[in-house]
């Protein structure tokens, strides 16, 4: 049976390896931390239970296929819980929109600000129909092609006539004339790192699909998630090792041999996957001859998404009234200059956040009558040198005297336990190349072809899974990508089961 090494058990990790078990590959996972799920992992403070990264699920779809061509059923290891709404977002002027996955309430909320936006959004929304058809499958759906690949003259004509052109704000402004609306349907482009007015609009599949879709909760929160992932791999034959840090690729004539451990013990494979984050591994785990094109000078010169300032509050009260996810959109959100749209600098006027409130879903993460809170404020990577250590008091404090603009009154005095996650924590503790939670940013020159590759260009039977290479961030593209990256293993090495 082939043995494929997978270095990190983050969500891509975890979804390769359950993809090459059930193919019939040993599969065996070296992890860092002392629990799997990487920046999904979460943790315990007290009697309370933390998400750390993850807090919306998009498409439960592409988590039932992980599991059903896996010959396993997802059911049996985590259940989905649909919100509603999908997410408040409240704005500059103190008004609020519910955007939420029942159309008719949606329109009627827009035809409530404007006689003509209910329409608008009829069209949008049509569009993006066609648009899903045309652009799902053969973009997040299938493994990159060469540039070649991408100049056939059918898709470019579909592909032009969705203006990927524009940003995910202009489409929106384009088809609603309201600020709000624009700034409200593309924020979604934080997901990726970036902002409304700097991302393409061929993005704006992700509110469509939270649209057409809804935004889901794992049961046991995305901890459960990747604990469930875990277990399915596992029950498929594969063994995860927890505490067990890889030190380097182990290559020789540019072939992949196996992993060298921090203990300095060597273990032989007949491919790796590494999982861990791509820079950091470029940086870490790679030599100079094995890095390809991705040496020190070109990562300095590609372009790292923001990361995030965390807040997860123990809060000795439930705020029942109040939905699961909620955005404030501040008045700097409309600046269209540095650093507001590229977070080069830390807002500390008056930034944008957003909190997290599980428990009113998902009692079982806190005592009876208490409850978590998940704050996410978007803050420079660590390229751009806060001194966390100065900052950190005051920005926790800025944050916290904000957090009534989304209803959570007099929050100080309910706080029981507080941790704080800052972009060093990132960069330290989850080895997240400066701290940049979304990985690579989804510009044009690190999108599709021009995004590292899954399979390795110039090692043989190595190959990247995760949120840097392609198609990009996020689970539901990562778990897209562990197709891609189960199948280019499958062209490269043969087993019993494929090999039929
Ligand atoms: C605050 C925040 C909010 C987010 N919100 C969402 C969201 O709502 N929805 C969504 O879809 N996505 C969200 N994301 C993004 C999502 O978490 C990431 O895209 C995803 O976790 C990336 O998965 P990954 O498998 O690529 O890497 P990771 O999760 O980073 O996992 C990599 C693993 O490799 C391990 N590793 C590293 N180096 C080594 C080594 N040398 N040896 C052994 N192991 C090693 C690490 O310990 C880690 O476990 C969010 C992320 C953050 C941080």
């Amino acid at each position: 049976m082939p043995k494929i090494i997978i270095v990190g058990a983050g969500p891509g990790g975890l979804a390769t390896a359950i993809r090459l078990a059930s193919r019939g590959y040993s599969v065996e996972i070296f992890e860092a931390a002392n629990r799997v799920g990487g920046r999904m992992a979460g943790f315990e403070n007290g009697s309370y239970s933390f998400d750390t990264g993850p807090t919306i699920l998009q498409l439960p779809r592409v988590y039932q296929e992980l599991f059903t061509e896996s010959g396993l059923n997802l059911s049996d290891y985590i259940q989905f819980k649909q919100l509603d709404p999908n997410t408040r977002v409240h704005f500059w002027d103190n008004t609020r929109l519910d955007l939420t996955s029942n159309i008719e309430a949606f329109k009627i909320q827009l035809g409530a600000i404007r006689s003509d936006l209910g329409t608008a959004f009829d069209k949008w929304y049509a569009e993006h129909v066609r648009k899903y058809k045309v652009g799902y499958k053969s973009y997040l759906g299938t493994p990159v092609r060469s540039i070649a690949g991408y100049l056939n003259p059918l898709e470019i004509a579909r592909a032009i006539s969705f203006r990927p052109w524009e940003s995910l704000y202009q489409q929106f402004w384009h088809h609603f004339k309201d600020e709000r609306i624009a700034y409200a349907l593309s924020y979604s482009s934080k997901y990726l790192g970036m902002h409304p007015t700097v991302c393409s609009s061929i993005f704006s599949l992700i509110p469509y699909l939270e649209f057409a879709d809804g935004v889901w909760h794992p049961e046991g929160g995305f901890r459960a998630l990747a604990l469930a992932m875990a277990k399915a791999t596992e029950d498929l034959g594969t063994r995860i090792h927890l505490n067990s840090s890889v030190k380097q690729i182990w290559i020789e004539n540019r072939q992949t041999k196996g992993v060298e451990l921090a203990s300095g013990e060597r273990v032989r494979a007949d491919a790796v996957i590494i999982n861990a984050d791509f820079a950091h591994a470029m940086k870490n785990l790679l030599p100079e001859s094995a890095r390809g094109k991705y040496t020190d000078a070109k990562l300095g010169k590609m372009q790292f998404s923001c990361s995030t300032f965390m807040l997860y509050l123990g809060i000795n009260r439930r705020y029942e009234d109040l939905p699961h996810h909620q955005i404030y959109l501040s008045d700097n959100v409309r600046k269209r200059s540095r650093p507001w749209i590229d977070d080069s600098a830390l807002d500390e006027e008056n930034p944008p956040f957003y909190v997290c409130n599980p428990t009113i879903i998902d009692p079982s993460n806190a005592p009876a009558g208490h409850s978590t809170l998940f704050v996410l404020v978007p803050i420079p990577n660590t390229a751009y040198n806060v001194d966390w250590a100065s900052k950190q008091k005051s920005y926790r404090n800025l944050i916290i005297q904000r957090m009534p603009l989304l209803g959570y009154k007099n929050i100080e005095k309910h706080i029981v336990t507080e941790t704080c996650y800052t972009a060093n924590t990132w960069q330290d503790d989850y080895r997240t190349h400066l701290g940049a939670v979304f990985n690579l940013t989804h510009n044009w020159k690190q999108l599709g072809p021009l995004r590292p590759h899954i399979r390795s260009n110039t090692v043989s039977k190595l190959y990247f899974i995760g949120g840097a290479v392609h198609p990009g961030s996020g689970l539901l593209t990562i778990l897209e990508a562990a197709k891609s990256a189960t199948s280019f293993v499958g062209q490269d090495i043969t087993t019993s089961v494929n090999d039929t």
